[in-house]
């Protein structure tokens, strides 16, 4: 069934749930440490949990399929007009979204080489060619991608910070590349990482969107606001590309309690501060401890690191392995072309030290 480019996608391999691994090599699953799906390891803010036992009792009815008060809430956090924001099931919502609204069957796409899986998946999801081009130093190539546009080219996907390398591009170099692609091409700029850059690297990706038509600043609720599994994320883009985005959307992608969360988590700056502080201890953490092991890691930006764990093609797999037998789970990245590496979430500094520890074994192995 089906047409050729639905057949030909390779599913997205999410990081393992904890109790599939404690089944699997039979552990306690209170033991096992996940560092697979770059999740806030503070878990949910108690300021949310409150917002969503108040709105338990309004579940008999419809989410508010316009968002009115998160769209409200994000709107004067970005001084934007509320129809600017376009919410999603999660920002891989907003991607997808974002290529079915803007681009037609057999136009094409350009993404870089390591970036998000996603971008590969909403690519062939509607029928559109991969202009995929090569990285450079494990991150976007922007002159390189500038000149992959073609003029069949509706859609370039950038995330800053990257994932799965961790890789950042400071914001001039942003700008000037969005200053720089034709009007016809939609640049959606994937930030699911932003708030977790340090001061200094923090830049108002959404204040381009006002002066930039063909921009989309695309942000979650998953990282940094600890709302990974109520699937929030949104867009900031000028109308002209909200209204297509609105048109095809489903009605109520984002449920009710995922609403009310997500303004909680909003407001509690505090939160977010201490997740920030906690990645940033986290990431001193594992860089000291690759450096005493003499391990090649990408400086991350992002609240997970790519560590080379071997130089052979088995490495990656060989270690999770052994890992996963210790009761660690990270993520193989061997279906992005790295499989000599592995990308492991920042968490606790006692669950950073246990997979440290078990990284030591599995390498003396
Ligand atoms: N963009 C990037 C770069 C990501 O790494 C992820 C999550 N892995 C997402 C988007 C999607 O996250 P979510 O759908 O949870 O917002």
């Amino acid at each position: 069934y089906g047409p050729e480019y639905v057949r030909a996608i390779a599913p997205y391999q999410a990081g393992k749930p904890i109790s599939e691994v404690a089944r699997e090599f039979g552990l306690d699953e209170a033991t096992i440490v996940k560092l697979a799906s770059n999740e806030n390891p503070f878990g949910v803010p108690a300021s949310a949990q409150r917002a969503m036992a108040a709105a338990v009792a309004e579940l008999g009815r419809y989410p508010d399929a316009n968002g009115f008060d998160l769209k409200g809430a994000l709107a004067k956090r970005y001084d934007v007009p509320a129809d600017w924001i376009t919410l999603g099931n999660g920002s891989n919502d907003i991607l997808e979204i974002a290529a079915h609204a803007f681009v037609e069957r057999g136009q094409s796409i350009v993404y870089s080489q390591y970036s998000f899986a996603v971008y590969a998946l909403a690519t062939q999801g509607v029928g559109a060619q991969h202009i995929v081009v090569p990285a450079k130093a494990h991150g976007h190539d922007l002159p390189a991608m500038l000149a992959a546009i073609r003029d069949d080219t509706r859609l370039v996907f950038i995330a800053n910070p990257n994932n799965p390398t961790g890789t950042f591009i400071p914001a001039a170099e942003i700008e000037a590349f969005v200053a720089k692609v034709p009007s016809h091409v939609v640049v959606v700029l994937d930030e699911a990482y932003n708030e977790f850059l340090a001061a200094e690297h923090q830049f108002e990706s959404a204040e381009w969107v006002k002066k930039y038509p063909n921009l989309l600043v695309s942000r979650t609720f998953s990282k940094a606001y600890g709302l990974a599994g109520l699937r929030v994320g949104f867009a900031i883009a000028q109308p002209a590309l909200t209204d297509l985005m609105n048109r095809i959307r489903q009605p109520f992608n984002v449920n009710s309690l995922a609403q009310a969360a997500a303004i909680a988590a909003l407001n509690d700056k505090e939160f977010l501060r201490q997740s920030a502080a906690n990645n940033a201890a986290g990431y001193q953490q594992f860089v000291e401890a690759f450096e005493r092991m003499g391990l090649e890691y990408v400086p991350s930006y992002g609240n997970f690191v790519l560590v080379k764990v071997g130089s052979d093609a088995g490495a990656g797999a060989r270690v999770n392995l052994s890992l996963l037998k210790q009761g660690v789970i990270v993520r193989p990245v061997g279906n992005y072309g790295l499989p000599e590496w592995l990308r492991i979430s920042i968490g606790l500094p006692q669950e950073n030290a246990v997979f440290i520890a078990a990284l030591a074994k599995a390498l003396a192995e």
